[in-house]
């Protein structure tokens, strides 16, 4: 070894070589609308409400809504306005829920957009029904319960005083009641009793809701989870979030390839540096990591300012050169270091994460190396990272 630096490879003279970028998030839009597609298929007859909140689970959320309708979901679903609003800047014009407001929330532009806004208060009932009186225009409002997550949605006591103002609103003709809704707690512990208590609570409350004369369009209480692994729990409608990205909402019960799911997100770039540190080096902020023999490390060019979780420092690993390099010390803000081999150089592909089929780890091996769940992995992600849709894999 006469140099402890493993520069790059060199470029074919005479040519411009085509430069990979430094960092970036690819996203496939065939993924996702075979994901959808086969989730449909699947749900079928109940129909399909894909979840792109928070841009989309990392993956872009105009572009996941657009492939999402492609592939025939009849609902997007999103958390809050912004983000509904969004969607109709955007061009989309079909059936479309959020459901997490505050006091004072501006539902005029909602209810003039038809989107569907959630009311859990009789208070929300009534700002949704001024804005609806101030348009002029019937407002789209789905009630929800709170069956046992003690999270958003009306307290049980309260559910029948909710419903009777959703009944007089409607015939005052301020607003139509489009849905009655609720959310599990333990979906994804298909064994866990508290599922059985929900869908029974949700059951009864339909009920209050059906005798005291509203008629919903769609009754619904199913993330992923629940629509993939029970069906009794699909009701009208599913909200499938995870699943429509290709990831498992229950990795402990069945993985993706078994649901016949594709995870969508690639991570990807470039090794900014290889070179070789001597025995006994320390490597990263703290010197968590010491090389034993003289090792050869890459440096990767992307940190927790892009998303990579820096609990998953000395855990994850990466895909270099057809092999996983194990994550050697702490993830910095920027940059991160992995321990490679003779046969890597400055500037090699890395891939963090990606579909799992190619020796890559996948958004979930990431979340077990830093004790979280896939969702938070995708979701986190981008920063610095240019995000690229691609439509199918060739594409890439
Ligand atoms: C985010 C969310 C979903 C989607 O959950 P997944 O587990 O990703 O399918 C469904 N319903 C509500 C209310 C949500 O907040």
């Amino acid at each position: 070894m006469t140099s402890p630096e493993r520069p790059a490879r060199p470029e074919p003279a005479g040519r411009r070589v085509q430069r990979a970028p430094r960092a970036e998030v690819v996203v496939d839009l065939a993924a996702i609308r075979d994901n959808v597609a086969t989730l449909r298929r699947i749900v079928g007859p109940a129909q399909l409400m894909t979840v792109v909140k928070a841009d989309g689970y990392g993956h872009g959320m105009v572009e996941v809504a657009r492939a999402a309708r492609d592939a025939g979901a009849q609902w997007l679903g999103v958390a809050v306005a912004e983000e509904a609003l969004a969607l109709r800047a955007a061009g989309d014009t079909g059936p479309l829920l959020c459901w997490l407001a505050v006091p004072g929330e501006d539902y005029a532009p909602l209810v003039e957009a038809g989107v569907d806004v959630t009311a859990y208060t009789v208070e929300e009932l009534d700002e949704v029904v001024a804005a609806a009186r101030g348009l002029g225009t019937p407002a789209r409002v789905q009630l929800k319960i709170d069956t046992g997550l003690s999270r958003g949605g009306s307290p049980r006591e309260l559910w029948p005083a909710l419903v009777q103002a959703a009944v007089r609103a409607e015939a005052g003709g301020a607003l139509r009641v489009t849905g009655v809704w609720s959310h599990l707690a333990c979906a994804d512990e298909p064994e866990h009793p508290a599922n059985a208590e929900q869908e029974q609570a949700f059951r009864e409350a339909c009920e209050v809701a059906t005798a005291a004369g509203l008629a919903p369009e769609v009754r619904h209480l199913a993330n992923s989870a629940a629509a993939l692994l029970r069906p009794s729990a699909r009701f009208d409608l599913v909200r499938c979030g995870i699943a429509s990205y290709g990831l498992s909402p229950a990795p402990d019960v069945v993985g993706p390839a078994e649901l016949g799911l594709v995870p969508a997100m690639t991570v990807q770039g470039r090794l900014a540096l290889v070179k070789q540190i001597p025995a006994g080096a320390g490597v990263s902020y703290g010197h968590t990591y010491r090389a034993a023999t003289p090792e050869t490390v890459g440096v990767v060019p992307l940190g927790y300012g892009d998303g990579v979780p820096r609990h998953a420092s000395g855990r994850a690993e990466v895909l270099v050169g057809g092999r996983r390099r194990p994550v050697r010390g702490r993830i910095c803000m920027d940059q991160f270091v992995v321990g490679v081999d003779d046969d890597v150089r400055t500037g090699d592909p890395v891939v963090l994460f990606g579909r799992g089929d190619d020796g890559a780890p996948t958004a979930q091996d990431w979340a077990e190396a830093c004790g979280t769940i896939s969702y938070e992995i995708v979701t986190r992600v981008g920063g610095r990272a240019r995000r690229r849709h691609v439509d199918g894999r060739s594409a890439e």
